[in-house]
């Protein structure tokens, strides 16, 4: 565990360094914005679809480093793929950090989200990790808001 939690500083460190897609899409075909009162973090998710197909995200905003990290790694995973498979994803990373999901004993395709199971010891950062993913289940609903709360 203690491996995965090194792992799990060094990832959350990169990507809040140096955050992948944080941008606008000017064109965007949908766009929510995602609000956790509790830690302060607002971001703004941007979804450009083609033919049900995520082909460009990205998300600007403001937060700790955990929503930034999660976020950011979000648009590197959901990129490319189908509306579905980005539903299945954020179904599968919302139960992980809620502990309904146990990364290793059951199927799922998390692949390297499986890090940010380490927020499981840190029940007031998961609302954090997974701030960009109800973003991104608003934007592809066509809810232009979501708040953790
Ligand atoms: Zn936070």
């Amino acid at each position: 565990m203690s491996e995965l939690n090194d792992l799990y500083q060094e990832v959350i460190l990169d990507h809040n360094k140096n955050p992948r897609n944080f941008r606008e899409i000017e064109d965007a075909t949908r766009y929510a914005d995602g609000n956790n009162p509790l830690c302060g973090d607002a971001l703004r998710v941007y979804v450009e679809l083609e033919d049900d197909r995520v082909k460009d995200v990205a998300f600007k905003g403001s937060g700790c480093a955990i929503s930034k990290a999660s976020a950011s790694m979000m648009t590197q995973v959901v990129k490319g793929k189908s509306k579905v498979e980005a539903e299945v994803l954020f179904d599968e990373f919302h139960k992980m950090v809620t502990g309904e999901l146990d990364t290793e004993e059951d199927e799922n395709s998390l692949g390297k989200l499986k890090i940010f199971a380490g927020v499981l010891e840190f029940p007031a950062r998961v609302k954090c990790a997974s701030l960009s993913w109800h973003t991104l289940h608003a934007a592809l609903s066509g809810e232009e808001e979501v708040s953790t709360e």
